[in-house]
């Protein structure tokens, strides 16, 4: 299977330039060609034979247009701006289908990425020796991680902070599984980061907390000093350096946790939860809060294809957190403050989160097994 990676690259200071310059160049293409778009939207207001520009298109004019005039875009590969262009078309067709919304002018320092490719799937042409990469128009960097060495047609360098990363998809040759795996059920928790059906807990990182009351304080240096120092600058790194750390921890937590259910376990059962719905619910304050019920979502989706495991989702209307897991006789509402939940009909008493993994470990599609009248809607 083909799996997607993102390494930390150890470039050198010459590297790093030509890094910024890429960079520089995906952006001026990319806002130029939006400058472009909403230019012939608004002449459409008024004239609708004038043509919405292709990603073909847009690329034949920045280069008989832009990339004459400004020399500095042949400093860098020719897939750079190209690529750029074409990102932006496809961002005007999401807002367009409404999956997404308006794209935006890029911000310099912001985002900051590129595309390079070299070969085609064939025959790819990126190739690593383990330690180092081979770029087209860079050369050979190093790699801050060892990979298995392989080859790619193309990858995406971006940066976040202060370090460099590059991501490759390569072949993953699936790993051998136990038999007899049971299934499980997860409930994303609100005190902890999840808890199984079979009683794992799995907490929320303790570096999470604290870091999190580090951040507020640096926003407020951000914000107390003047626009445009140097002073300034030197916050807004430090800011930016905490974001990539307490990101990455929490990365690190959720890979642990859907490695775990993938691995071990033959079906994995998780809520199906839309990220705004979710949060609204259950006013997280952990490390799925955020973008992090996306991610998780992600991961446990292409882990559960390497450890050939499956992944069910399960109905978002389930009352998961208001069934009784021992008789499913009862249900009743259990505001967020009640930590457990206590059975009337049977007198079973058990951790909230508990109760509602196990009822996710029994649901099935359609029916839940004890009251079908659960899923009427
Ligand atoms: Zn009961």
């Amino acid at each position: 299977m083909l799996l997607s990676i993102k390494v930390e690259l150890k470039p050198n200071n010459k590297q790093v330039t030509q890094f910024r310059k890429a960079c520089g160049v995906a952006r001026h293409a990319y806002n130029w060609a939006n400058a472009l778009i909403k230019d012939v939207l608004v002449e459409r207001e008024t004239d609708k034979t004038v043509k919405v520009p292709s990603a073909i298109d847009l690329h034949k004019k920045l280069v008989a247009e832009v990339k004459s005039v400004n020399n500095w875009y042949y400093e860098t590969n020719k897939n750079v701006p190209q690529q750029a262009v074409k990102e932006l078309r496809t961002a005007w067709d999401r807002y367009w289908k409404k999956v997404a919304k308006q794209p935006r002018f890029k911000k310099k320092g912001c985002r900051d990425s590129f595309y390079l490719e070299a070969g085609s799937k064939a025959s790819p042409k990126i190739k690593n020796d383990g330690k180092r990469i081979k770029l087209p128009s860079i050369g050979w960097v190093r790699l801050a991680e060892p990979l298995p060495s392989s080859a790619t047609h193309n990858c995406v360098i971006s940066r976040t902070a202060d370090k460099w990363f590059i991501a490759i998809k390569y072949e993953l040759e699936k790993p051998s599984i136990k038999a007899d795996r049971p299934s499980v059920g997860v409930d994303i928790g609100i005190k902890e980061l999840a808890v199984c059906s079979n009683g794992t807990v799995f907490k929320n990182p303790k570096a999470y907390r604290k870091m999190s009351k580090r951040m507020k304080h640096l926003q407020r240096s951000v914000s107390k000093k003047q626009k445009g120092s140097c002073n300034r600058k030197k916050a807004v790194s430090k800011l930016a350096k905490l974001h990539a750390r307490i990101a990455n921890i929490r990365k690190d937590a959720i890979h642990k946790l859907t490695t775990y259910l993938a691995k071990n376990h033959s079906i994995v059962k998780i809520e199906d939860l839309s990220i705004k719905a979710f949060l609204k619910n259950h006013k997280l304050a952990g490390a799925i809060a955020d973008c992090g019920m996306y991610e998780f979502k992600r991961q446990l989706e292409y882990k559960t294809e390497k450890f050939s495991s499956k992944l069910v989702l399960v109905d978002r209307m389930f009352p998961s957190s208001q069934i009784c897991s021992n008789c499913g006789n009862h249900r009743h509402k259990m505001p967020l403050k009640e930590r457990v939940y206590i059975c009337p009909d049977c007198g079973h008493a058990e951790d909230r989160d508990l109760n509602a993994s196990k009822n996710i470990e029994r649901w099935f599609e359609g029916i839940f097994p004890y009251d079908s009248t659960y899923v009427k809607r």
